[in-house]
């Protein structure tokens, strides 16, 4: 039934800003009941303005922030409990769960436990908690729906296939800016460099894992808990043109793909609309594949020795537990000293490395333990961040 009622975490950053462009476009369809944000107040102000929800909330992460969201929001909610309310806001039927990092899981677990659908396009939380998020969402009968590209090309491969006859899921990846950098120029690669994705723009962290392939090995993970897949049965493809966003095949053999220009809009527009499809032409911005712009299309095995952080972050995955909270929480840390210019581009992966040897997992963790290992992880790298520097000088 129409309009679909949208709760939206994240309004103001990349995936949040093209969420309102789809809604901005059909807006018969959707109606933004709830929407949360951080620290850039003139932009929620002016969604607020657009969009007219019932709810706003911003996190406020410094005084100055908030002394300007008293002002610019006079009825905003602020600090953490706008995140759960935005969530669990009683007229959203579908949560746009699109903050970054760790902050995404206890309102998401909070909008399955009231029953809402969930658009997923914060994988940090199915990393951490993909156990705890998949098992409340049958345990309440509540859809998840990838935002994520592969996922959303895996996702629409599988419509009307049948579990059993999955031979295995083929991540695409499309290399990042240092495919094919000299390894030994590696170590001096500037920050400026490394958030120059060749095909995909979108928010710092999420460009930075990208280009160490961290983001591709979360996306293994991800797959795992969104479609049961185990991981013997998953493979990632180099595939630097960016337009197949991820295949299927099937145990005769047949592989099925998803195609289209590069666009989160894409993604995005299938979450929302599912199970219908939204037309592309009452948009601005999705483009028509014309054939000699994809006249190309190329393969590449991925070369693992480049990519140290896609080696540790499966390996997590694969071992369970606290681990992939743990290296989420590592890499989040990482990300954040390489994006302040205090370390450089491989301690990223040297860092995370040296936090999951120091690891003590726990066996199906609960949410406080899982909170408990991230924050572990990150105070972690500081310290040994800390640590490097003094023997430094
Ligand atoms: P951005 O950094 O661009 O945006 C993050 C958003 O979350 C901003 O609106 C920010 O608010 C908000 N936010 C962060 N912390 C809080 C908090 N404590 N309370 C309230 N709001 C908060 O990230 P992206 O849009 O790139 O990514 C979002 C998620 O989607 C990530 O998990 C990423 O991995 C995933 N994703 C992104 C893709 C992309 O193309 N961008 C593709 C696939 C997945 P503010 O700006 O006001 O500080
Ligand atoms: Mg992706």
């Amino acid at each position: 039934t129409f309009p679909k009622r949208i709760a939206l975490l994240g309004s103001t950053g990349s995936i949040g800003r093209q969420t309102l462009d789809v809604v901005r476009r059909f807006p018969e369809q959707f109606r933004v009941v709830a929407m949360a944000a951080r620290s850039n107040v003139d932009l929620l102000a002016q969604q607020v303005q657009e969009f007219q929800p019932d709810l706003v909330t911003c996190y406020a992460d410094s005084p100055e922030v908030e002394a300007s969201a008293r002002r610019l929001l006079p009825r905003a909610l602020l600090g953490e409990q706008g995140l759960l309310a935005v969530a669990t806001h009683a007229d959203a039927d579908i949560l746009v769960a699109a903050t970054s990092g760790l902050v995404g899981l206890m309102p998401t677990l909070a909008a399955i436990g009231a029953g809402k659908t969930i658009a997923l396009a914060n994988k940090e939380t199915l990393v951490m908690a993909g156990h705890l998020v998949t098992q409340a969402a049958q345990r309440v009968g509540v859809s998840i729906y990838p935002i994520d590209s592969e996922h959303s090309a895996i996702w629409q491969c599988l419509r009307g296939e049948e579990q059993k006859n999955i031979h295995r899921l083929l991540l695409t990846a499309s290399g990042g800016p240092f495919r094919k950098t000299p390894l030994e120029d590696l170590k001096t690669v500037t920050v400026k460099q490394a958030l120059a994705h060749p095909t995909w723009s979108m928010g710092p962290k999420i460009t930075i894992d990208s280009a160490t392939l961290m983001n591709k090995a979360l996306e293994v993970i991800e797959s795992h808990w969104l479609f049961g897949v185990p991981y013997e049965k998953m493979e990632v493809v180099v595939h630097p043109e960016s337009v197949i966003h991820s295949m299927v095949e099937f145990v005769d053999g047949s592989i099925k793909m998803q195609a289209s220009l590069p666009s989160m809009h894409l993604p995005i527009m299938n979450a929302l609309g599912y199970p219908d499809r939204l037309a592309s032409a009452e948009t601005d911005f999705i483009r028509e594949l014309r054939w000699p712009d994809v006249a190309a299309l190329h393969f590449e095995e991925l070369e693992l020795s480049r990519f140290p952080c896609f080696r540790l972050a499966v390996e997590a995955g694969k071992r369970g537990g606290t681990y992939p909270c743990a290296l989420v929480g590592a890499d989040e840390e990482a990300v954040e000293l390489f994006l302040t210019g205090k370390i450089g581009y491989l301690e990223i992966a040297q860092l995370i490395e040296a936090v999951l040897e120091r690891h003590q997992s726990i066996e199906q963790p609960d949410v406080a333990a899982t909170l408990e290992a991230c924050a572990w992880a990150r105070r972690t790298v500081r310290e040994l961040w800390k640590k490097r520097i003094q023997v430094q000088s």
